[in-house]
């Protein structure tokens, strides 16, 4: 058997929640003999996106925590949009966040699909019960008939139907005999009910559909509704999760289990369903068909944009598994909906990447300093820790020559109150570097500075005795011209420029940020020449990038932002 273990592995307990308090409970009363499975069941109809990575860390936390196993389940019973493409891309986001479906040397990867014959065979079980039929209203029959929340649903007019002639009917439709759209399969459970999920729920419906995995060898579908419970029984999952939305489902749920239980299909205890609130974050999309909208109209620049909250998108970003598992833990598991704010999203990533980013300069704006006074064929060098907090890792070493880079905005003419950078009569200190005193700037004949002019203090080097002698306010950073890297670096801002782009059905594209990508040709230390794909900086005073995996060619990086050094959304400057 190939493993699907994954060694790297998720880490730590996280804090408790209403629902691991449940799952103890249990085990004190020994409901499942201790065993706790739970399964984390996407749709395979798209990328994974942040909401799904808060299931994830949810149901594999739990079952790590529990040493038990979390099922990754295909819930695929929707054959017209659903593709292997989407299966590989799952599998590979959830193994990314750090998380595997093996236990005990047996790997837990499920289809719904896998269960097609034992659904079919539950369905006949039902009808010979009486507990299901065949219907053969209309589409829009049904609608009319189902009622409201305030009124109660029509009884069809073959709810009554011998169950011999619905297993008939049932056994047609599996033939192939029917159009779509001719018969279904219903529940029979109460008209009346207040749950309108209750009103009789349709389990199966005709559609001559290829299916990715099963082809041609079905015509006829099971149901979300009746496909979910019964894998969770059928895979004997102990716990299940989902989201709030579900709740009015859950009668529905163990309606089917407790039938099937009677009908001695399964033993009790059944699988319990448990609802959480989905995750909402500000600034983002989290519905799968909007997302696919986005890369249909193209948007974006497909699904692993690095502005798209798919798992693949923030990958790219240069979101870290850890990162994004710190922020499922600090947002929690609760039952209340809420927003939960991007800041909080891009705090986490702050607080995983200060520890682990190696520190290098970037100058992303680039405009020529030259130190009059340096001798042009000199070539010193500087040297800067690797990491501030962390002196073990070493030290990194760049060059100084007469003719720097320096940010644009480091330098203006006339000096706003409180500005202590580079302007004419002003001491600065090169970071690592010597304090030099600005004395002018070149212009075009436009009056755009292209060069700054300073001289510098040989005697003021950073480690040496005389530094401490010149007092200045200002520390820029800056690169040897001769010896920078140019690179491409991708300063992504958020996709939206609301903060609840979808809310109350207002359309999302309206919503678009204009500026959520700009490009700048930038230029990055010496050292950036031993790139690897996805490895992570920390461009002082500047924020995170890393290295895109696609598109960084030896030579020729190219940097994507993850995020700034501070929440800056909104501010000015
Ligand atoms: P669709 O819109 O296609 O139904 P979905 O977002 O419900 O998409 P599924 O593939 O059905 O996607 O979801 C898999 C699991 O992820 C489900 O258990 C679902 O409850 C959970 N999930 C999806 N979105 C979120 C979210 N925003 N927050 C928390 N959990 C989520
Ligand atoms: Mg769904």
């Amino acid at each position: 058997m190939t493993t699907e273990r994954n060694d790297n592995d998720a880490g730590a307990a996280a804090p408790s929640n209403f629902i691991r308090h449940i799952i103890d409970e249990d085990n004190r009363t020994a409901k499942w003999g201790g065993r706790v499975e739970t399964r984390f069941p996407p749709e395979p109809n798209g990328y994974l996106h942040v909401g799904h990575a808060k299931s994830i860390c949810l149901n594999f936390g739990i079952a790590r925590d529990y040493s038990g196993v979390c099922h990754l389940r295909f819930d695929d019973t929707n054959p017209e949009k659903e593709s292997v493409e989407y299966v590989d891309s799952i599998v590979d986001a959830v193994r990314w966040l750090g998380f595997d479906w093996e236990k005990d040397g047996k790997a837990h990867r499920y289809y719904a699909s896998d269960y097609y014959d034992d659904l079919y065979r539950f369905a006949e079980l039902l009808i010979e019960r009486g507990k299901a039929y065949v219907d053969s209203q209309s589409a829009e029959e049904m609608r009319l008939a189902r009622g409201s929340l305030t009124e109660p649903g029509k009884p069809s007019p073959y709810r009554e139907r011998s169950p011999e002639e619905n297993l008939a009917l049932f056994r047609r439709m599996k033939a192939g005999e029917f159009k779509e759209g001719e018969h279904v399969l219903r529940a029979k459970i109460d008209m009346s009910s207040p749950n309108v999920n209750m009103r009789d729920p349709v389990l199966y419906r005709i559609r001559f559909a290829h299916h990715y995995r099963t082809a041609d060898q079905w015509c006829i579908y099971p149901m979300y509704d009746y496909t979910h419970c019964i894998s969770d029984a059928l895979e004997q999952i102990t716990h299940s999760l989902c989201t709030l939305e579900f709740e009015d489902h859950r009668p529905l749920y163990d309606w089917i289990l407790n039938e099937l239980a009677d009908a001695g299909v399964f033993t009790r205890p059944l699988p319990q369903q448990i609802e959480f609130s989905r995750l909402n974050l500000t600034y983002a999309i989290t519905s799968k068909r909007k997302l696919l909208q986005l890369v249909t109209e193209g948007h974006v620049d497909g699904w692993d944009d690095p502005r798209m909250p798919t798992i693949v998108g923030l990958r790219r970003r240069g979101f870290t598994p850890e990162g994004i598992r710190l922020f499922c833990e600090r947002i929690g598991v609760t039952k209340v909906d809420s927003w939960i704010d991007m800041s909080v999203f891009e705090g986490a990533l702050r607080d995983d990447l200060d520890d682990k980013a190696p520190r290098t300069a970037a100058v992303l704006d680039p405009l020529k300093l030259i130190i009059d006074n340096f001798p042009a064929d000199l070539i010193e060098h500087c040297t800067a820790p690797v990491h501030p907090h962390h002196p073990e890792r070493g030290v990194r070493t760049f060059p100084i020559s007469r003719e720097l880079w320096i940010e644009r905005d480091d330098f203006v003419e006339t000096p706003p109150k409180g500005y202590f950078r580079l302007y004419p009569g002003n001491k600065v200190r090169l970071r690592y570097g010597y304090v030099v005193e600005c004395t002018g700037a070149d212009k075009d004949e436009h009056g755009n500075v292209v060069a700054v002019h300073c001289n510098y203090y040989p005697d003021s080097k950073s480690g040496t005795e005389g530094a401490n002698t010149y007092k200045v306010k200002g520390n820029i950073h800056w690169l040897s011209a001769a010896h920078a890297v140019p690179a491409e670096v991708r300063l992504y801002d958020r996709l939206f420029k609301e903060a609840q782009p979808d809310a109350g059905g207002r359309d999302f594209l309206e919503a678009l940020n204009p500026e959520s990508k700009r490009v700048v040709n930038a230029y990055l230390e010496p050292g950036a020449h031993a790139l690897q794909p996805e490895d992570r900086y920390q461009f002082e005073r500047h924020g995170y990038f890393v290295v895109d995996h696609y598109d960084s060619k030896p030579g020729k990086p190219v940097f994507n932002r993850i995020v700034s050094l501070r929440d800056s959304w909104g501010k000015p400057g």
